[in-house]
């Protein structure tokens, strides 16, 4: 299908960027996330990027996703983080589901007989995030009594942070202390340790003691922090089309649906075929810029569904079929997904997430 922009995905950046999470994490064992197609960067292209430079861990959040990945050819160990469905898939394509309660674990261990062979799961506690997991109260008996069930082997412990991003981490030193506490009773009473981990890309960042055994970042293997500071991290998506027509118009003439914008002087106009069709947010009308030949054109009026149109009158030699950038880097100046974050009030997944699982995507080795 000949629509929309391009994603082009630089696999050399996501090399770069598992190096970082690796110094930083002190060579801790990675469980790299890989839910929502790798955050719209392509779950199976990725994955055999991070396999093939030693990541033994993914992570996805559905088993459809792992299936995806298992269809590649990839062998890695897989947990799915959230789904509760599709029991058999467990079985039938190795992966190691997180359990969230007793009843779930006991469909396991039937799953388990009659598949004649055992499940190795990963427990969850909520330590606050109060999404999923055991409460920390029932959690030590919980875990005994799942230990016991036949066909299960508990192999790891694991907690979300809500907060790790904030600059006051009480929040987070708190469920912590909750996991840290559960963890201990868990793996007295059982006369075994279990990996546990529990650091997100916040977490791996700016608090040293959630390192744990293994960390488990999804965020910064695509190339940002949730912190204004960027740790030497390169953006791995650049999203990118090129210009389908150039209008000359006159002063006072109106742009785009609701005449938002007017022309102030004779204005050269692009017309860009990406809209928020293609994941680029009509929150973007009047409110952000596109890189053509190296420089900033504001986007101008309202984005369409298919189109938008950029003011490019202060550009020169602007010519139909020049490379537009929506995300990433033209010349010497870089449009990145924490800057579009900001405009519209949201946060850099959703702008990767939005614009990389639309967009055909290439991929540069
Ligand atoms: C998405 C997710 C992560 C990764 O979070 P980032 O902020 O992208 O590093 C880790 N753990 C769980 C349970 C998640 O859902």
């Amino acid at each position: 299908m000949n629509r929309g922009p391009i994603a082009e995905i630089n696999l050399s950046a996501l090399q770069h960027n598992l190096k970082i999470i690796k110094q930083i994490a002190k060579n801790r064992t990675v469980i790299a996330v890989v839910k929502a197609d790798a955050y719209g960067h392509g779950a199976v292209e990725v994955s055999k990027k991070l396999v093939a430079e030693g990541v033994s861990y993914l992570a996805v959040a559905f088993t459809g996703e792992a299936k995806m990945i298992r269809d590649a050819g990839i062998d890695a160990k897989i947990i799915v983080l959230f789904d509760r469905t599709n029991i058999s898939d467990y079985f039938k394509y190795d992966l190691i589901p997180v359990i969230h309660d007793k009843d779930i674990a006991l469909e396991f261990s039937k799953e388990a007989s009659t598949q004649g062979r055992p499940v190795t799961v990963h427990l969850k506690i909520d330590t606050g995030m109060g999404r999923m997991g055991f409460s920390p109260e029932r959690a030590v008996a919980d875990a005994i009594e799942i230990s016991g069930m036949p066909g299960i082997k508990i192999e790891g412990l694991m907690s979300h942070f809500s907060e790790a991003d904030l600059a006051d981490k009480s929040y987070a030193v708190r469920q912590l202390e909750i996991f840290s506490r559960t963890q201990k009773s868990i793996s007295e009473k059982l006369g075994y340790s279990l990996i546990s981990h529990m650091a997100n890309s916040a977490g791996v960042l700016s608090f040293g003691e959630a390192l744990l055994d293994a960390v488990r970042p999804g965020l910064m293997l695509y190339g940002y922090s949730p912190f204004s500071e960027q740790y030497g991290l390169e953006p791995v998506m650049k999203v990118k089309t090129n210009i389908l027509m150039l209008r000359d118009l006159p002063a006072e003439y109106p742009v785009s649906y609701g005449r938002t914008f007017i022309t102030k002087r004779e204005s050269r106009i692009a017309v860009i075929p990406t809209g928020y069709a293609d994941g680029y947010n009509r929150l973007f009308s009047n409110n952000a810029f596109v890189l053509i030949r190296g420089k900033r054109a504001p986007v101008a009026g309202r984005v369409c569904m298919d189109i938008t149109l950029a003011d490019v009158t202060d550009i020169d030699g602007v010519s139909e079929g020049d490379e537009v950038v929506f995300l990433g880097r033209q010349g010497e100046d870089i449009i990145t997904a924490t800057e579009l974050a900001a405009r519209i009030n949201t946060i850099p997944y959703d702008i990767i997430t939005s614009l990389g699982s639309r967009a055909r995507k290439e991929y540069l080795h």
